[in-house]
């Protein structure tokens, strides 16, 4: 007998046009006397004061930067949660920004009441208290980190996320203009991941009707606007917010596939970020997803995106074993994308091969 998956989703979720402006009612009752509430934003907002009047900061709560140079380290959620928690009872966390804020916003909350170093629950199911109360509201839509179960972490060892039941946000905000100023080539890689999650998905052994549902919607919205539309508009902002949360529903009950596989090792060894990373890959993968890739490089061209070339040039013997390591060790990823009999078909030389094109 198949043993299902029986996983939670965001149990709350507003969406619209300015509904940040509902996010003090909303949180309100979750506020308790002593207690406050920390929004953990995204750095880039540091001197936008214009964004940050939307924030309902009371008195007594906690606004923190979030610097994401490079994707969410273990050693950084615990340095905040350590910091946080001698300031007293916390309500709520809240993050405000792209996937990397997202994931530091489920860490922080459920590293708050479990013990010890994120660093220890990087796997599966390892989370044993439920976190404290936490809401995401992307400002950049595409990694499906606002619908997910996992907070990816990058760790003294492995790049792996902290997946658990208590993981989903307690309410989500979407409200699609916060996403309307996102420069075009960031705006690019991060749908492209979401554009990514629908082909994986879809083309996966582990396909089913219920991801099949969700990410046939997000991959029709992805084509509507990076190739159908001609211009950038609300509709588009709108659509790419609804794309990103079908993505991220897609693969909540199948896997993504090989460009998830190298992009991590680039990501490892590099420090490639994910949605560049995904692109720079991808390009690459017309053997195994040829339909998808001609479609991405169409996209490329219409938007003039700039694609880093050359990336993988240089390494030592040493590192290139560590990335390619890193890569073919994603065993489902693998098995989702050519089968359960994958190594035959799929061997460290040819990794290797693949990502010397890059
Ligand atoms: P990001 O969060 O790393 O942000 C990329 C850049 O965009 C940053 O410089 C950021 O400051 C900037 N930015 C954010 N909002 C902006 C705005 N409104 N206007 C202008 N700039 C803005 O990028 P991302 O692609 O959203 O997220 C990548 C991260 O998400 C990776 O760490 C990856 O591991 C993670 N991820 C998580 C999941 C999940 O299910 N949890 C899925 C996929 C990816
Ligand atoms: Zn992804």
């Amino acid at each position: 007998m198949t043993n299902y998956r029986n996983f939670p989703m965001v149990p709350r979720i507003i969406y619209g046009r300015e509904s940040i402006s509902q996010l003090d009612t909303i949180i309100s009752a979750k506020r308790t006397d002593d207690g406050k509430m920390v929004f953990l934003v995204d750095y880039f907002f540091e001197n936008n004061t214009e964004f940050l009047k939307q924030i309902p900061i009371k008195a007594n709560d906690i606004l923190e930067f979030i610097d994401v140079t490079h994707e969410p380290k273990t050693s950084y959620v615990d340095e905040i949660r350590d910091t946080l928690v001698k300031k007293g009872t916390i309500d709520g966390v809240i993050g405000i920004g792209g996937g990397s804020v997202l994931d530091m916003a489920k860490a922080v909350a459920l590293m708050i009441t479990n013990e010890g170093s994120s660093s220890d629950y990087q796997g599966w199911d390892l989370i044993k208290n439920a976190g404290v109360y936490h809401v995401g509201i992307p400002t950049l839509s595409g990694t499906g980190a606002e619908v997910s179960r996992t907070a990816v972490l990058t760790g003294p060892t492995k790049k792996l996320g902290l997946n658990s039941d208590f993981t989903p946000f307690d309410q989500v905000v979407l409200d699609p203009n916060l996403i309307k100023d996102v420069p075009v080539n960031q705006r690019f890689y991060t749908a492209m991941d979401c554009y990514i999650h629908c082909i994986e998905s879809l083309t996966g052994h582990f396909l089913n009707a219920f991801s099949r549902s969700y990410g046939e919607k997000a991959l029709e919205l992805c084509q509507d606007i990076y190739l159908k539309k001609d211009v950038w508009d609300n509709d588009s902002d709108e659509k790419l917010m609804m794309a990103s949360w079908h993505g991220g529903m897609s693969i909540a009950y199948s896997q993504v596939g090989i460009a998830h596989a190298l992009s991590y090792g680039l990501s490892f060894m590099l420090g490639t970020k994910h949605g560049i990373g995904n692109c720079i890959v991808f390009d690459h993968l017309e053997e195994y997803y040829p339909e998808g890739v001609r479609e991405f490089k169409e996209m490329v061209k219409k938007h003039a995106i700039d694609l880093p070339k050359g990336i993988t040039k240089g390494l030592t013997e040493e590192q290139w074993e560590t990335m390619i390591n890193v890569a073919y060790g994603m065993e489902p990823l693998w098995q989702n994308a050519l089968g359960p009999d994958w190594k035959n078909s799929m061997t460290k030389e040819k990794i290797r091969a693949l990502y010397e094109k890059m």
